[in-house]
């Protein structure tokens, strides 16, 4: 008994050796996030990192202590204030959300209990499908669905995706592989379609070429005739066409595929209809534009991101699947390690046997914390009031001369640029792409770019529930701005 004392005196522990030290400090971290989060409009949208904090992260890997006092010290000055800037105001680049704190108070406090939701009986598991029911809820999806949280829209696509093709092979695929299928597999989505389905289609095995891009119509829509065609055209040289996938807001332009009738596209055909909902089929919950998706509850999958709409804190993606069993058939094993018993930790649901991962993070935590506190009714009002935004933006940009819409805006995306006369299309790309690296550099907005039907343009993406309309009548004054100086001064113009 000594000597098991003795030893347990010197065994280690990552657990501070004075709490109420740690305390003191944690209280000082909370108060410095919360200062943070006030006071971000009055911070830059982004700034570069000057060379100091650039070398700072090339230091050696730590082998002696450093008192966490020190340790936050050196996250507040070279960390803390240069984020990549999506939590600012006018923060529109690409297409995320802005985060909130509650949700970073779920993510703490998911962090402090450590739960591994590849499942088992605990209560962050019932959490956890309470948030998958909830998201099954908001899209009109039935009780009897399934789903599962994952990191992003990407892998809930690719969750889609890989059930497809199981249902779908002709062959136990699972067993014997894709190259057992007896015909090759076609998948369908619009030439707007996010990369990340190109990414799916090639690790299920199938091939980037399975993954055939319909064109899109005026509106940047998929157009229907001409996917009824490429589908006849492929049963008749030899494929084998699964599934459509409709995009509920494309990532250029926030286009909206016709819901409606790529579902009655798929059910004629016997395809299975996945959406593509990371932008849009949150849009469900928004009292004034649901209708913009009517058709997502009638998919076999959807793929929604509670990491853009619902602003949870990066990582959020949530797969949903119509059959249960379709989905569960797909990714279940039961090793001999995890194996359900009657009672006790391992005889709750094996989380893990809807996805890929096996150890599993708690996100459940920080999307349900907003989610009650606010309530869901409030996270529509928000995607109504940034859509409403954005058709501000588009008056303006209507309004104004010197600007040029690019794409309709038909959700909280807006493609438009700045003229500049008789200039050729290169030196528009030139000129617009000034404008938005002058924007980025004097912190006035982020902005991101792209090329929509061979133009290009710029893009302003509002997922953002802390964006105010004066925000963007400055983003536009701004703009003129920019525009008059550049086209002053710079020799390349
Ligand atoms: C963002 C997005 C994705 C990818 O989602 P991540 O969360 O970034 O992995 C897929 N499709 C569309 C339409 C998106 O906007």
């Amino acid at each position: 008994m000594d000597s098991f004392r003795e030893a347990s005196a010197a065994d280690e522990t990552l657990d501070p050796p004075d709490w109420t030290e740690v305390g003191a400090l944690t209280h000082r971290i909370v108060d410095d996030a919360i200062t943070y989060l006030k006071d971000v409009r009055e911070r830059p949208a982004w700034r570069e990192m000057p060379a100091d904090v650039r070398s700072f992260f090339s230091a050696p890997l730590p082998r002696s202590p450093a008192p966490v006092a020190e340790v936050y010290d050196d996250v507040a000055r070279n960390l803390m204030p240069y984020p990549m800037g999506n939590i600012h105001p006018r923060f529109w680049s690409w297409y995320m959300g802005s985060s909130n704190f509650t949700g970073a108070l779920g993510d703490f406090l998911a962090a402090i209990q450590g739960s591994n939701l590849g499942g088992g009986n605990h209560a962050a598991s019932l959490m956890d499908s309470q948030v998958v029911n909830w998201m099954k809820e908001m899209v009109g999806f039935p009780a009897s669905a399934s789903g599962t949280l994952v990191s992003g829209g990407s892998m809930a696509n690719i969750i889609g995706l890989t059930v497809a093709r199981n249902v779908k092979a002709g062959v136990d695929v699972r067993e014997r592989g894709v190259g057992a299928m007896p015909k090759p597999l076609r998948y369908y989505a619009s030439d707007q379609v996010h990369s990340c389905h190109r990414k799916a289609v090639e690790a299920l095995g199938l091939g980037n070429r399975a993954l055939r891009r319909i064109p899109t119509d005026a509106g940047l829509r998929i157009d229907i005739a001409a996917l009824k065609a490429a589908i006849a055209e492929d049963r008749e040289t030899g494929f084998m066409p699964a599934c459509v996938i409709g995009t509920a807001g494309t990532v250029n332009t926030g286009a909206v595929d016709d819901l409606q009738a790529l579902a009655s596209v798929a059910a004629e055909e016997d395809l299975w209809f996945h959406v593509d909902g990371c932008i849009g089929a949150l849009i469900a919950i928004a009292p004034e534009n649901r209708s913009l998706v009517a058709g997502i509850e009638q998919a076999d999958s959807i793929a929604l991101d509670p990491h853009k709409w619902l602003h949870a804190p990066f990582e959020a993606g949530c797969a949903l699947v119509r059959d249960a069993s379709q989905h569960r058939n797909t990714f279940a094993v039961t090793p001999e390690y995890l194996k359900s018993t009657p009672r006790g930790l391992a005889s709750g649901e094996w989380l893990h046997d809807y996805g890929l991962q096996t150890s599993r993070g708690f996100r459940a935590l920080k999307i349900w914390m907003a989610l009650r506190e606010h309530g869901v009714e409030k996270f529509g009002r928000l995607i109504d009031q940034n859509i409403a935004q954005a058709r501000h933006l588009t008056r303006l940009i209507g309004a104004e001369p010197a600007l040029e819409l690019m794409a309709p805006t038909t959700i909280n995306i807006v493609s438009f640029r700045h003229r500049l006369d008789g200039a050729s299309e290169e030196k528009l790309k030139a000129f617009n792409t000034e404008i938005m690296l002058r924007l980025q550099e004097e912190g006035i907005a982020a902005l991101s770019d792209t090329t929509v039907q061979g133009r290009h343009c710029l893009r302003v993406a509002i997922a953002n529930h802390r964006t105010r309309r004066d925000d963007l009548d400055l983003l536009v004054a701004e703009m003129l701005r920019l525009g008059r100086e550049i086209a002053a001064t710079a020799t390349l113009m």
